[in-house]
């Protein structure tokens, strides 16, 4: 199927193309300029810059794709989570596409386009699903693992972060060493002149009592929790500060990234592993980090699970996503949805299709 995918969840005004498993077209504008200034995306400015942005972009992508609007069998769009503004204008232009074209609407979940994503290559050619698959969703609001049997209507969540999310870490920490916005990339790259064992930062809810054992397995055996590590972080600067030193910046980087990536790989492996899980798959905002990249494919790799990870570029928010799982849907003849879907700000990840 030639499917039309629309995101406009945050700050990232993605049109995606994708025919069959090939991804024809992926052009994204962002906001993210008007939003430094602030630390962080201000919902407003998102939304009324998705709603300048729109049209050019939808005319780029059908341009690079070479085809015509009237040419595509489904059109798919973020309907959650996300900022409810934002989300709203995506969502308003498909239904009005959809509805002006005559083409079957799918409104869907962003976290499992994030996923969806990951069996793109290189090239933008999709791999099928593995069998007994996991995945490890990484964003700027997210961070799950879940057991995907299917894309188009078997998701469950095993565990996920019971405070910050890992690019929410990477963001808060870089602002407090003055990294600058978005975080992610700028600790990625300070740590690469850092030392990772410098600091010894705090690997959250990995002690027994929230872990347990596999036969009898804590609350919090499959949880993260990243909210005490920015902390320490500040902390350990501080001590610098205070006694007039300058802060060794690169290393407090290096150790913090180093802290994230090491309990989001063991925890995200063992969760595989009880559960016989074969395959992973990567996902999300944070999956870009080249850290973690390499450290999950070690331990992957020494485990025997097959791991699968999206390009650098379809990491972060892009409407290619959401095409891929549109195509999915379509290919597995998921039934689409109707006109009058709402926008729903914490759709839960189980929840592919609204
Ligand atoms: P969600 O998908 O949960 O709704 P979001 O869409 O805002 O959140 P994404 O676009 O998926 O988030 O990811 C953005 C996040 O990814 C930011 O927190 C950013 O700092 C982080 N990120 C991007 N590149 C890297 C990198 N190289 N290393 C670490 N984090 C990164
Ligand atoms: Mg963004
Ligand atoms: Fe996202």
């Amino acid at each position: 199927p030639l499917v039309l995918g629309i995101e406009t969840s945050c700050d990232e005004t993605g049109i995606g193309i994708v025919r069959g498993t090939h991804l024809l077209a992926n052009e994204v504008a962002s906001s993210m300029d008007e939003h430094v200034r602030y630390g962080g995306v201000i919902p407003e400015i998102a939304a009324r810059a998705h709603l300048e942005a729109f049209t050019p972009t939808l005319r780029r992508a059908l341009e690079t794709a070479d085809v015509e609007l009237e040419e595509v069998d489904a059109i798919a769009v973020t309907a959650g989570p996300g900022l409810a503004g934002a989300l709203m204008v995506g969502l308003s232009a498909a239904k009005g596409l959809a509805l002006a074209a005559g083409k079957p609407l799918y409104g869907v979940n962003h976290l499992v386009a994030h996923v969806a994503v990951a069996l793109a290559d290189q090239h933008g050619n999709s791999s099928p699903l593995p069998e007994n698959t996991a995945a490890l969703l990484v964003s700027g609001g997210h961070t799950e693992i879940l057991r995907v049997g299917s894309l188009a209507d078997d998701v469950e969540l095993i565990g996920s972060t019971i405070d910050d999310a890992a690019g929410e870490a990477y963001d808060k920490t870089a602002r407090l060493l003055g990294l600058g916005y978005p975080g992610g990339p700028a600790i990625d790259a300070a740590a690469r002149t850092g030392d990772p064992q410098a600091f010894r930062f705090p690997r959250g809810l990995t002690m027994p009592k929230f872990e347990g054992t596999a036969q009898n397995p804590g609350k919090h055996r499959h949880n993260w929790s990243f909210s005490g590590l920015k902390t320490a972080v500040a902390r350990a600067a501080e001590q610098f500060t205070s006694q007039g030193f300058a802060v060794p910046t690169a290393d407090l980087a290096a150790s913090f990234q180093e802290a994230v990536v090491d309990v989001l790989t063991a925890k995200a492996v063992r969760a595989c592993q009880e559960q016989g899980l074969t395959s992973m798959l990567l996902g999300g905002g944070v999956a870009a980090n080249s850290r973690l990249r390499e450290l999950l494919a070690q331990r992957c790799g020494a485990a025997g699970i097959q791991l699968t990870v999206p390009p650098v570029r379809l990491c972060t928010d892009n409407g290619a996503m959401v095409a891929a799982l549109g195509a999915h849907l379509v290919s597995a003849g998921a039934p689409p949805s109707s006109l009058d879907i709402p926008a729903d700000s914490s759709l839960p990840v189980d929840r592919i299709v609204v």
